[in-house]
């Protein structure tokens, strides 16, 4: 599998940050190059996937086989 590289500098560490954009009512995480700073993903604060693992679990679903 390809190493994923910053768009802007050659590093390939990323790390997440708190973020709250102009005109966004939520926060969210920004996925960001740890070493310049690009912003090369966005997810959501509170991570939606795994609350609803949680929420699954609490419902007896089974997500994962
Ligand atoms: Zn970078």
């Amino acid at each position: 599998m390809a190493l994923s590289t910053c768009p802007k500098c050659p590093s390939h560490a990323f790390e997440m940050k708190e973020a709250e954009p102009n005109g966004s009512k939520f926060k969210l995480m920004f996925v960001q190059c740890a070493s310049c700073g690009a912003v090369v993903g966005v997810t959501d604060y509170f991570n939606t996937s795994s609350l609803l693992d949680k929420i699954a679990d609490k419902l007896g679903i089974r997500l994962h086989g």
